[in-house]
């Protein structure tokens, strides 16, 4: 099955993400992690990508659409895929269905994370992240066993650049006046999905399996 991620930054996709790659095997393709990645690399798309994303803003589509692309290729058709941050514009869902078509391929379902602004902010004030792969915690809803390290990998914990509340405010803004149009395109293609993605980890898991009839 193959499935993308909508949501507010905050509304859990990463981690329902991660959750449904471990459980059912479908691969997650999260661009965030792979910007933040080639930041971290310092390769030519991280110095790009890097002043965009400290300012909350979205990289240009075109930048976007390659990895995208590139992933897609990568991704070994029979378990499926996640798209977990992208589509993010109009231009990028126009653009993801002309590159499916040609990898005969296509979306089942686009899962609308629905949150409200008071969790969000609560969400994102205590996230942390690992450092070597990416694993997600908060401070006070899901915290590792050892404070600031990574029980997965013992690898230091960060909070993303991008988290701090300036910057939260501007992505809200992002998302609201980009990427919602978005799932309009998507209800009229017949594979909108919505979800209640408040409360722990677990109970969003299980409304997710419900609504993807897993
Ligand atoms: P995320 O981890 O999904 O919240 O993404 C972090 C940042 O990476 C965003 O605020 C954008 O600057 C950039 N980014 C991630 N995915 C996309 C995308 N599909 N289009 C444009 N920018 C993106």
């Amino acid at each position: 099955m193959n499935l993308i991620f909508f949501g507010p930054p905050g509304g859990g996709k990463g981690t329902q993400a991660r959750l449904l790659q471990q459980r059912r095997g479908m691969v997650q393709i999260s661009t965030g992690d792979i910007l933040r990645d080639a930041v971290e690399a310092a390769t030519e798309l991280g110095v790009r990508a890097r002043s965009y994303m400290d300012r909350g803003e979205l990289v240009p589509d075109a930048v976007m659409v390659g990895i995208v692309e590139e992933r897609l290729r990568l991704t070994d058709d029979a378990a499926g895929f996640i798209l977990d941050g992208f589509p993010r514009t109009l231009a990028q869902a126009e653009a993801l269905e002309e590159l499916l078509g040609r990898l005969r391929r296509r979306i089942h379902r686009a899962v609308d994370f629905q949150v409200s602004a008071e969790t969000l902010v609560r969400r994102l004030g205590g996230r942390r992240v690992c450092q070597a792969a990416g694993h997600i915690y908060h401070v006070e809803f899901t915290p590792p066993r050892r404070p600031g390290v990574c029980d997965l990998d013992g690898s230091p914990l960060y909070q993303r650049e991008d988290d701090r509340p300036e910057t939260i405010r501007r992505r809200m803004e992002v998302y609201r006046a980009q990427t919602e149009p978005v799932l309009e395109f998507y209800r009229t293609r017949g594979v909108y999905a919505a979800l209640d993605a408040e409360g722990t980890v677990e109970e969003v898991y299980a409304r997710l399996e419900a609504v993807l009839g897993l």
